[in-house]
């Protein structure tokens, strides 16, 4: 089964991304974690990324649609596979569909984390004090939560129009929201 988790910065994608990992036992892949590892270990395609994703800014689509089809490509994601983080544009979630369609298979469902942006604040001082992350400091935060409406959401018409968007509830303990979660997915 191929899911995409969608939802704005702080939203809990990550923590419901391991769990539901765990649940379908399928590989849970984070663009964001790779460029973070990329940018830790100096590879050429960290040092592009890096001054996008410290500002907040999405990093360009030429530069993801190269990491997204290398993802997609992996032995591991044959059977199915947890996208947490991408696609984040229409042209990113064409490309996935493309992809998918090469390789005979298709996105399966995609999960809607719906969060009140003062509850994500709310999260992203708790985070940011937790981790540290540059991204997380308030100014970065708020252009995510901005670009994320403004190049990300059209992603939640874009699935519903093909019939595979499945909205949860992003509020409640974590264990509530697993439950809805699995709910949406037909667990
Ligand atoms: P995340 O951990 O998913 O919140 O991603 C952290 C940052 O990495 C984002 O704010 C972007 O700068 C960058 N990033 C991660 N995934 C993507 C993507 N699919 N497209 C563009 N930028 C991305």
């Amino acid at each position: 089964m191929n899911v995409i988790l969608l939802g704005p910065p702080g939203c809990g994608k990550g923590t419901q991304g391991a769990l539901l990992a765990k649940e379908l036992g399928a590989p849970r892949v984070s663009t964001g974690d790779l460029l973070r590892a990329a940018v830790k270990d100096g590879t050429p395609l960290g040092v592009t990324a890096t001054g996008f994703m410290d500002k907040g800014l999405l990093v360009p689509d030429e530069v993801i649609l190269g990491l997204i089809s290398e993802v997609l490509a992996r032995p591991e994601a044959g059977k199915g596979i947890l996208m947490d983080g991408f696609p984040r544009t229409t042209a990113q979630a064409d490309a996935v569909g493309d992809l998918l369609a090469k390789r005979g298979t298709q996105v399966d469902a995609v999960l809607s984390l719906e969060v009140p942006d003062a509850e994500l604040v709310t999260r992203m001082q708790g985070r940011a004090a937790a981790e540290g992350r540059a991204d997380d400091k308030p100014d970065a935060f708020n252009l995510r939560l901005k670009v994320y409406r403004e190049q990300t959401a059209p992603l939640i018409a874009y699935y519903r129009e093909r019939g595979k968007l499945k909205e949860v509830a992003g509020m409640g303990t974590v264990e509530e929201i697993a439950r809805a979660v699995r709910k949406a997915l037909g667990l």
